[in-house]
């Protein structure tokens, strides 16, 4: 019987230190275990890391879990959003800040005082490396 693949996600962090930490979601054809996940990450940040180029800073893979099996990892991404304009926004009377996810790049909208989380633009809905909140400089390296 064939293993079916799983769910994970892993943390990463600038390996010098700047800057906070942050998950990306993953699902990858033959990764089966935890074990398998752990390699792929480890693999795939050596080669990060060893094909880095000018403009990209190293990185340092922290941890590795294996997400629930049920887990749609497109919608299971906490992006790490930042505000980018300076006053808010309004439209047709909601007032909203510009958000912008650094790991990502995805940009959103936050509505009132934001307890409804961000919603993303319809321009980040149709990227799969802003759905899935796949790095910038990793979404590069993959291509
Ligand atoms: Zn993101």
């Amino acid at each position: 019987m064939a293993s079916r693949d799983v769910k994970f996600r892993i943390r990463c962090r600038y390996a010098d230190g700047t800057g906070e930490p942050w998950w990306e979601n993953y699902e990858k054809p033959g990764v089966t275990s935890l074990k398998e996940a752990e390699e792929w990450a480890e693999a795939t940040i050596d080669s990060f890391n060893s094909t880095i180029r000018p403009h990209e800073r190293a990185r340092k893979l922290l941890a590795v879990e294996l997400l629930p099996d049920d887990t749609d990892v497109k919608r299971f991404v906490t992006h790490n959003w930042e505000k980018t304009n300076l006053i808010t926004k309004a439209s047709r009377g909601m007032s909203f800040d510009e958000m912008e996810c650094k790991n990502c790049g995805a940009t959103g909208r936050r509505y009132g005082l934001g307890q409804n989380g961000v919603e993303m633009s319809a321009r980040s809905m149709r990227k799969r490396n802003h759905r899935e909140c796949i790095n910038k400089a990793v979404w590069e390296a993959m291509k």
